[in-house]
């Protein structure tokens, strides 16, 4: 039995580039590949986000001169580049995926709408939607909060390089504390920057509920859906 029948998995694009300063890592990718198809023989209906960020990102471009626009859409590009490799990724793993993108762009993918991602996880296929939410001055947390809800998905998982929420940061507090549960009220009022606020709001107010997991321990996505007390639930 599985704890999920429909789940959204975010990664971000950063995690993706491995050990090396940018861009994909194969091995890290194949890594994540063999992850989403232990989900998916499951039977878990699997709706994926990708980030940018080990390619390019929006604000970055400003302090180069570029404009804030341009910027965000070579950003909602990198997320496609991203989503596109993946789903190569999960082609050698013998798992159906289709990408669909938030800007038409046919035939690098479909053009998304929410009856024809639901239709391709009915189907048993990896729905990855790409390019973020199509719009500037938005980040991909906040893409994945509103595929999940739009996608009727039970539960955001936050994939990342930590094992969960802490109280402060692990790495230079000592005392920092490691929450198995934490409400929005309290990530607001303890300014625990898990997201940023766009996303963060979207969920509350459809009361999506994010776990926050480290997805760079192979077999933790697995260990999710199989009800395994790992990570932090955001509530
Ligand atoms: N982006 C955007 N609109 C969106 C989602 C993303 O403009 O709806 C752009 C933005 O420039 C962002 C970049 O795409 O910096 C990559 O996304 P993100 O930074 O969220 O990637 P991650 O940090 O997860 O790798």
């Amino acid at each position: 039995m599985v704890k999920y029948k429909r789940i959204l998995l975010k990664l971000s694009g950063e995690s993706l580039m491995g050990n090396q300063g940018y861009g994909i890592d194969e091995t890290r990718l194949n890594e994540y590949a063999e992850q989403i198809a232990e989900l998916v023989k499951l039977g878990v209906q699997t709706g994926i986000v990708i980030g940018g960020g080990n390619i390019f990102r929006g604000l970055s471009g400003t302090g180069k001169g570029f404009d804030r626009v341009k910027g965000d859409q070579m950003g909602m590009l990198a997320t496609v580049i991203n989503s596109l490799a993946l789903s190569s990724a999960l082609k050698n793993q013998n798992i159906q995926a289709r990408v669909f993108t938030a800007i038409r762009m046919e035939p690098v993918g479909e053009y998304y709408s929410k009856e024809k991602a639901i239709e391709a996880l009915q189907k048993g296929e990896v729905a990855i939607i790409s390019a973020g939410t199509g719009n500037p001055y938005f980040t991909t947390d906040t893409a994945s909060a509103l595929r999940a809800v739009e996608t009727e998905a039970e539960i955001m998982l936050k994939g990342t390089r930590v094992d969960g929420v802490y109280s402060a940061d692990p790495e230079k507090d000592p005392d920092a504390q490691k929450f198995d549960k934490i409400s929005f009220a309290e990530v607001y009022t303890r300014n625990l920057r898990i997201m940023d606020l766009t996303a963060t709001t979207l969920c509350q107010e459809n009361n999506l509920p994010v776990l926050v997991f480290n997805m760079d321990q192979k077999g933790n996505l697995k260990k999710v859906l199989t009800g395994e007390n790992i990570g932090t639930i955001v509530y």
